[in-house]
């Protein structure tokens, strides 16, 4: 509870904080008031009884030392704390005014919280000097009340702002934990989250991936507020591999461990008493102490930051086992694989073509470099409803990957597929998506495709797939935004080969 902060080299005092600062000046205050000899500052112990001293001062300095006193039935002390007002003794130790104290103070630890404080100040003068009188009792009892009032009145006061500013944390920081899920990039949001409310210079989170038995870095958020990926992280989860695991697997002393001058914070993240993570914060570059209320607040929030960072793992899990993605509402690729199967038997058995197209959007990565993410996605999303909105019931098209879209087109000839191709990619040439602070001002994207199909160019699904892409990087390395149908490109090279060459598709 005494807060030192350490013997400062040359200082030769400990320094105090909050309620001891207090006290201390209080003693010191009241000695040169008063003309004492000593002060003393006592807890009262309700359940023990005994009176502990935690400050006394003494000879121009105040200390802590270790001394209990049981007060005798009757004596001062006794009488003082029971009728909570001062009294005085003379005898052959000195002249003794003890005035009693009774207020509430916050515990700097933040772990106990609101801690009640009772006990006695003890003014001491030496046996030489004249004791107390009534007036100077008085006088002297409400002296140290008025200090004592004043305190009080302090530390309500920081109590109401912590108070205030832990309560609009709690509701902002819930807020952020809520939507981060229906915002996509939940991680990051709930780092940032963290880093802006708690002012800490970085977040990092560590994911348990259970299955390799690794902790993997997933994100890390610094003071400027960016996010980057530190999945290039990967420690094993073995007892000894690394002090990370050691305190994921509950090796290390506590849960919370303070560490490199008290900067750095370390939160194993437990949901129903499984660990699933581990967030470290730190103020490495400001070199500024965690302090105890920040630690004790980002303690209680500890099981809402767990739940969200599960929340949103979860979360990610469930998409990726849905069928649908998200952004272009095609089906995924893992659903398109179950359809594939099926229309390829189909056309099999009933002798009927099946043609499949190969899109991919012609310079994507530099749309998302020049503007941005959320652009390339609007793109993608555009693309997605084009697509949706030209096929025929039977089609089946399915967000391959990035920026690579495949549609399987049952009972459909090559030139029918090339027909679709032409739709879908003049549609998407005509779309102008607004690109705001750029002075562009609208962005055209083109797509390049590549079509093959059943029976004609190939007889396998494998061989069906690589031809399309085969046509596609045709296109790609032919000036892109074309359409190419395998077979005319198949044609085209068989041509240009000297006579006796082989008839392969072109090289990747
Ligand atoms: P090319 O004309 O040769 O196709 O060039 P490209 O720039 O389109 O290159 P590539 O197809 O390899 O780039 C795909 C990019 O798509 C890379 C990746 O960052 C981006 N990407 C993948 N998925 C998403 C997504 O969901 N949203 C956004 N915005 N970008 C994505
Ligand atoms: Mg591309």
């Amino acid at each position: 509870m005494l807060k030192k902060k350490g013997i400062e080299p040359g200082a030769g005092q400990a320094t105090y904080e909050g309620r001891d600062a207090f006290m201390k000046a209080c003693l010191e205050a009241a000695a040169s008031q008063f003309a004492l000899d000593g002060a003393s500052f006592y807890e009262f112990d309700e359940k023990s009884g005994l009176l502990r001293l935690r400050l006394r001062h003494a000879f121009g300095v105040t200390f802590e030392h270790e001394e209990n006193l049981r007060p005798a039935p009757g004596s001062a002390a006794a009488r003082s704390l029971e009728s909570l007002e001062a009294a005085t003794s003379k005898g052959p130790g000195g002249s003794f005014l003890y005035s009693p104290f009774r207020f509430d103070y916050c515990d700097p630890s933040g772990g106990r919280g609101v801690v009640p404080c009772f006990g006695l100040v003890r003014l001491e003068r030496s046996p030489r000097k004249r004791g107390f009188t009534k007036a100077e009792s008085a006088k002297a009892d409400a002296y140290l009340r008025s200090f004592l009032r004043d305190y009080y009145k302090a530390e309500f006061f920081s109590l109401n702002r912590k108070y205030e500013k832990n309560v609009s944390a709690i509701t902002e920081l819930t807020e952020v934990f809520a939507t981060a899920l229906r915002m996509g990039d939940s991680f990051k949001h709930i780092l940032s989250g963290i880093q802006t409310y708690f002012g800490f210079d970085r977040v990092r989170l560590y994911l348990i991936d259970e299955k390799n038995r690794k902790l993997k870095g997933e994100l890390s958020a610094d003071i400027r507020g960016q996010v980057k990926s530190i999945s290039y992280e990967e420690i094993p989860l073995e007892a000894g591999a690394h002090r990370f695991a050691d305190i994921v697997l509950g090796r290390s002393s506590g849960a919370f461990m303070e560490r490199y001058k008290d900067c750095v914070l370390y939160m194993p993240l437990a949901v129903q008493g499984v660990t699933i993570g581990l967030l470290i914060v730190d103020n490495l570059l400001s070199q500024q102490r965690i302090e105890p209320q920040e630690l004790a607040m980002l303690k209680s929030f500890g099981g809402q930051i767990a739940l969200a960072v599960d929340n949103s793992r979860l979360f990610d899990k469930v998409e990726e086992l849905s069928l649908y993605d998200e952004l272009t509402k095609l089906p995924l690729r893992r659903y398109f694989n179950q359809r594939f199967q099926e229309e390829f038997y189909r056309a099999e058995r009933f002798k009927q073509p099946l043609a499949m197209i190969w899109a991919d959007i012609d310079f994507f990565k530099e749309v998302n470099d020049t503007y941005g993410h959320q652009i390339g996605d609007k793109v993608l999303k555009e693309a997605g409803r084009v697509i949706l909105s030209n096929l025929r019931k039977i089609d089946f098209p399915c967000r391959y990957g990035g920026d690579e879209i495949v549609i399987l087109l049952p009972q459909a000839t090559g030139l029918e597929a090339q027909r679709l191709a032409q739709r879908l990619s003049s549609e998407l040439a005509e779309l102008r998506i607004p690109v705001p602070f750029s002075t562009a001002r609208e962005l055209r994207v083109t797509m390049s495709i590549g079509v093959s199909t059943f029976p004609q160019d190939a007889s396998t699904m494998d061989s069906l797939l690589e031809k399309a892409d085969d046509a596609l990087y045709w296109v790609k390395s032919h000036g892109r935004g074309k359409i190419a149908l395998y077979s005319e490109i198949a044609e085209e090279k068989k041509q240009a080969e000297p006579a006796g060459g082989t008839t392969n598709a072109p090289a990747k």
